[in-house]
C-alpha cells in the first residue's frame, strides 16, 4: 500500500530519522532525506537507496529547496516526517538566546514551512500523511529544557491545527511522543549528565531517565519507525490531530 509513495524525512542522517527513512524505504517508499550533516547524510542515503538533500532546516530557504528537490525528482510528496531536532540544557536565566532561536526555527518553524510547502501536492492527490516527531516534552515539561519543551508544545498545536485543516482532503497529521530513545542525541545527554551529577552512565539511565517510566527500558529508534509506518497505513486513516505517546507509561503517572 505504501509502495511508490514519496516521503520526505528530515533529520534522517542519524537516529530516529534514519530508522524511519529505512523503515519506509523497506516498504517500497521513495524517500527524500533532508539533513545538514552532509557526509553522514550521503552515507545513510546510499545504504537505503534514498535521495539525499543537504539542508540546514533552521533556514527558511533550505525548507523550500528540500520540497522543491522532492517535487522535481518525483512530482509529488505523499508523506512528510518532521524529525530533525537538537537539544540544549540550561536554566532560563542562562539560556543562550541564539540556541533558543535555532531550536524554535528548526523544531517548530521548519515543520510549519514544510507542511505548508507539501500541502498542495497532498491535497491534489487526496491523500497525505504528516508525522511530527514530537516528544513527551510536547505533553509535559522538564526543567532546564525551555526551548525544546516550548518548540515541542508548539509542534503539538501545529499538529492539531493541520489535522483539522487536512481532514477534508485525506491528509492526516499526528505527533509521535516518545520518551528516551537510544540515539546519538541521547548518548550525548547520558555522558553530560553523568559528568554533571558525578554518577555512572548506567545510573543516569536507571535513576534519571527511566525514573518516571513504568517500563524501565530505553526505546530503540525502530520502535518509533514502526509507529510511523502504522500512521501511514489505511488502518490509521481516521487518526488525526493526535499525540501518540511511546513512553513506557511516563505520562500516565
Ligand atoms: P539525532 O541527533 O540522532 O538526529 C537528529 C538529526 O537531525 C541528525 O541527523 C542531525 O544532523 C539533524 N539536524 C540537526 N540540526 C539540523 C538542521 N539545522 N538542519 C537539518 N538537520 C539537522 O537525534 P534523535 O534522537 O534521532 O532525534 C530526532 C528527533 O526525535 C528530534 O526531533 C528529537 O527531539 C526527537 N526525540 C528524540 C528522543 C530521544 O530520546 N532520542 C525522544 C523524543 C523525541
Amino acid at each position: 500500500m505504501l509502495k511508490d509513495k514519496v516521503a520526505i524525512v528530515t533529520g534522517s542522517a542519524s537516529g530516529i530519522g534514519f530508522a524511519t527513512a529505512k523503515g519506509l524505504a523497506d516498504e517500497g517508499v521513495k524517500v527524500v532525506m533532508g539533513d545538514f550533516n552532509e557526509a553522514l547524510l550521503k552515507e545513510s542515503a546510499e545504504k537505503i537507496g534514498a535521495l539525499p538533500v543537504v539542508a540546514d532546516l533552521s533556514k527558511r530557504e533550505s525548507c523550500r529547496n528540500l520540497v522543491d528537490a522532492a517535487m522535481e525528482k518525483y512530482g509529488r510528496v505523499d508523506i512528510l516526517c518532521n524529525i530533525a531536532g537538537i537539544q540544549n540544557v540550561a536554566p532560563i536565566v542562562d539560556f543562550p538566546e541564539d540556541k533558543w532561536d535555532t531550536i524554535i526555527s528548526l523544531m517548530l518553524t521548519a515543520p510549519f514551512l514544510l507542511t505548508k510547502y507539501c500541502w498542495n501536492s497532498m491535497k491534489e492527490n487526496g491523500w497525505g500523511r504528516i508525522i511530527n516527531l514530537n516528544s513527551i516534552h510536547g505533553l509535559v515539561a522538564s526543567e532546564f529544557k525551555s526551548a525544546y519543551v516550548s518548540a515541542k508544545h508548539g509542534l503539538m498545536g501545529l499538529t492539531k491545527c493541520a489535522g483539522l485543516e487536512g481532514g477534508p482532503y485525506g491528509i492526516t497529521v499526528n505527533s509521535i511522543c516518545p520518551a528516551y530513545v537510544r540515539t546519538p542525541l541521547v548518548d550525548k545527554q547520558i555522558a553530560d549528565q553523568a559528568k554533571t551529577h558525578g554518577i555512572s552512565e548506567e545510573e543516569v539511565v536507571g535513576k534519571i531517565m527511566l525514573q518516571k517510566a513504568a517500563i524501565k527500558k530505553l526505546l530503540d529508534p525502530s520502535d518509533v519507525a514502526e509507529v510511523v509506518k502504522f500512521l501511514c497505513s489505511d488502518a490509521a486513516s481516521s487518526i488525526t490531530g493526535s499525540a501518540i505517546p511511546i513512553d513506557g507509561g511516563w505520562t500516565a503517572g
